[in-house]
């Protein structure tokens, strides 16, 4: 039914995927079987030959039929699994499945969002989603203006939130951020060529709002400041009511960087925690992370569609001004990218299919575990625990031990592919970070990976 040159679409797509769909799930099955664990053993030399040997020839003179299968059963067991309980050291979520069958189709009708002639149902899909999140996020005054662009993550959201800052303030404006922002921040700086930014302490791991003031009163405007909602190493969301008040005050435009933190919206215990989220001209949402999204699936929602028009731009074969004019959408304009995929339909599927509340449940779940997981560590002898967790990051080490032996029983269970854990330098100290984002994680897993770490610290 299916031979190597069969098509994904048309008439016979479907009938052709199938078959490979059983292979490819057989393979997935076969190779999460051989890994055993959440990654697998050995490091990084030993898996690497392994890879090497099983695909051996990268490009044959003559095809292999059987590539799909010893490839994805090679892939699956040489990767790490984000679905499995002990995998928790970055932002990096088990992708629902529901939204990786939509993906599938996504990838199989292959729609690209640079003109409609190539994307008409995408498109379409794509205004009602963005709209429909940007209202969620931008409720009251700025609902039904309010909108949001579809983007690779957070990095390339934070790129454009800082883009539309310098096109709205010149090219003299200056990012103000904490000492807690996100690496890309300062690297979209560098990148878009404004001056210096400037870093404001984080003694307590979230943005000190005296010394944002000090610092704007200080240095020369105009500026963007970027606060976090989420930040990537312990989860804490900066004072942003307080920040917001002094953007206010300053004449300063504000970015929220809530790549993690923006799922608590779906949560009725957790979104006040989200307070002055609002406030923002910019905000940046990453729905692979608490969001069980496949990569990618990150947002940017801007308050103000006036901004969006510094993206406009004009290319005859993608978007004839007498096209345009005829009613054909211009979609141009709401990417830096030409040829886009349409992450939007494995998201709006998502939204769907579990409503608010079931996204609300999920993250509710994830919080309760770093809760119990803080619990848990809290009532060991053997552990220190850094501080309750806000959202589910989690940051411990065992006690009475060097930083030395704590990166040293992380790299322990990686290598033997055990458990991934995460590190976080703060207060000075190196700590393990579990990043709970699993919402099928028991509290017997977890006991278990206070264990192994327990087991294997050096002493
Ligand atoms: C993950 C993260 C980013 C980067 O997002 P990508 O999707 O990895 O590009 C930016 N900011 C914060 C706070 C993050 O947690």
């Amino acid at each position: 039914m299916s031979t190597p040159s069969s098509l994904a679409s048309g008439p016979d797509g479907p009938r052709a995927l199938r078959p490979l769909l059983d292979t490819v799930l057989d393979a997935l099955a076969e190779g999460a079987e051989a890994r055993g664990g959440p990654l697998p053993a050995g490091g990084p030399q030993a898996v690497a030959a392994r890879v090497r040997d099983a695909v051996g020839d990268v490009l044959p003179d003559q095809g292999d039929p059987n590539a799909l299968h010893t490839l994805v059963r090679t892939f699956a067991a040489h990767s790490a699994d984000p679905a499995h309980p002990l995998c928790t050291a970055h932002l990096h979520c088990p992708p629902l499945a529901t939204a990786t069958a939509a993906d599938l189709a996504a990838t199989a009708l292959n729609p690209s969002l640079d003109s409609w002639d190539q994307a008409p149902a995408a498109a379409e899909l794509e205004r009602l989603v963005t709209r429909a999140l940007a209202g969620a996020i931008y409720p009251g005054g700025a609902a039904g203006r309010a909108d949001a662009l579809v983007t690779t993550g957070g990095t390339e959201a934070n790129q454009l939130a800082l883009l539309l800052a310098r096109e709205t303030h010149g090219a003299t404006v200056r990012l103000v951020h904490g000492a807690n922002a996100h690496h890309s921040l300062p690297r979209a700086a560098w990148l878009l060529g404004l001056p210096e930014p400037a870093v404001v302490p984080a003694p307590a791991g979230v943005l000190d709002p005296t010394a944002l003031d000090q610092a704007l009163s200080a240095l020369p405007g105009p500026y963007v400041v970027a606060a976090t909602a989420g930040t990537t190493d312990a989860g804490l969301i900066d004072p942003l009511p307080d920040i917001a008040d002094l953007c206010a005050a300053h004449g300063a435009r504000l970015h929220i960087d809530a790549a993690y933190g923006a799922g608590l919206l779906f949560s009725d215990r957790h979104r006040t925690k989200l307070t002055g989220l609002d406030a923002a001209d910019t905000i940046t949402l990453d729905l692979h992370k608490l969001g069980w999204q496949p990569l990618a699936a990150g947002l940017l929602a801007v308050k103000n569609p006036r901004d969006l028009t510094a993206l406009h731009q004009h290319a005859d074969y993608l978007n004839a001004d007498d096209d345009t004019d005829a009613g054909l959408p211009d979609l141009l304009g709401r990417s830096l990218r030409t040829s886009r995929r349409p992450d939007i339909l494995k998201i709006a599927v998502t939204l769907k299919t579990l409503g608010r509340t079931g996204l609300g449940t999920l993250v509710d779940q994830v919080c309760d575990r770093a809760h119990q997981f803080a619990d848990l560590v809290h009532h060991h002898p053997g552990f220190e625990l850094y501080d309750r967790p806000t959202i589910s990051t989690v940051l411990f080490r065992p006690a009475h031990t060097t930083d030395d032996a704590v990166a040293a029983v992380r790299r322990t269970l990686l290598t033997d592919g055990r458990a991934v854990l995460g590190r976080a330098h703060t207060n000075g100290r190196l700590w393990l970070k579990t990043t709970l984002l699993n919402p099928h994680t028991r509290p017997d897993d977890l006991a278990a990976l206070l264990k192994l770490v327990e087991g294997n610290t050096p002493r």
